[in-house]
């Protein structure tokens, strides 16, 4: 667990938090805040309209759900639909802390005994151990990947796993029989962005054997923005004006860089065979949609 980081047992009323407006139908975050402390997180926005603070009180005051899984258990036996369900929204569930609570963990057991259509998203490792279990779920493993860069990785996620580890656990989850890919994500402008350094992700997750690979670009909420100026500020400060520029008055870059972003993608995915796998049993929307949306 980090060191400096306060973790407290809370008691949760839901597990299950309906969606609108996304290609999945529910999400679950096991915890709340995430001691993985990107400076780019989304999720710290969340913390602001919550009324926390979206800096040491994201990364280093984690909420632990412990009824968590007993509370998705019943709330799994009530659910008539087979809906998508997304875990790791706003939190990453392999987050450090999960080696010793397990919550993630126990999730994917209530999983298991009322199957549903499964998307994980992380930045760890530490989603080989549950390999077990995968196996037995309709499941797609979204390891978040934004750079090969081992110094702005451990600068701009300073608690996630390297991305050597990640691309071995993309390995292991395809060897074991699992879907699953590399999301990059976020595209951080000046930075990740390029075609090279998008291309380097990409024949990495190839290699990888992963089965899908997809990108996002850095979007800025304004409770994330000033911890992501700041890290510009200390590290990168030639960067920072044209940041501030792009994002004075919005929260997503706009629409001709998404679609250069999304246009270098396209080519970059095009010169490597991702084979991304339907969901065994499909629905709507289509899985492709969920690569693009999350
Ligand atoms: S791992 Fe994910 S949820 Fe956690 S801080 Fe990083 S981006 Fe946010």
């Amino acid at each position: 667990m980090g060191s400096g980081v306060v973790y407290r047992e809370i008691v949760v009323k839901s597990a299950l938090t309906r969606v609108q407006g996304m290609p999945f139908a529910w999400s679950l975050n096991p915890y709340m805040g995430c001691e993985r402390g990107c400076v780019y997180c989304y999720a710290r926005d969340y913390h602001a309209r919550r009324g926390r603070d979206t800096g040491a009180g994201f990364d280093h005051e984690i909420d632990v759900k412990i009824n968590f899984p007993d509370l998705l258990a019943r709330e799994l036996r009530r659910l008539r639909k087979r809906e998508t369900v997304a875990l790791g929204t706003a939190t990453d569930p392999y987050q450090q802390c999960e080696g010793r609570y397990r919550i993630t963990r126990r999730t994917l057991e209530a999983l298991v005994a009322s199957p549903l259509p499964l998307v994980i998203i992380s930045k760890g490792s530490m989603v080989v151990r549950d390999i077990d279990l995968l196996t037995r779920l309709d499941v797609k493993v979204c390891i978040s990947i934004g750079t090969v860069s081992t110094e702005l990785a451990r600068t701009s996620e300073p608690h996630a796993s390297p991305p050597k580890a990640r691309l071995e656990a993309v390995r292991r989850l395809v060897s074991a029989g699992i879907d699953a890919g590399v999301l990059a994500a976020p595209i951080l402008p000046g930075l990740s962005d390029s075609e090279e350094s998008l291309d380097a992700v990409a024949a990495a997750a190839a290699s990888s054997g992963a089965t899908f690979f997809s990108t996002r670009p850095l979007k800025l909420d304004p409770g994330v923005k000033p911890h992501y100026f700041a890290f510009l500020a200390e590290r990168f400060p030639a960067l920072l004006p044209e940041a501030e520029a792009r994002f004075a008055d919005r929260v997503n870059p706009e629409r001709a860089y998404a679609d250069a972003i999304e246009e270098r993608a396209r080519r970059v995915r095009s010169r490597y065979s991702f084979t991304e796998r339907p969901f065994r049993r499909p629905e709507r929307p289509e899985a492709s949609q969920l690569r693009l949306a999350i």
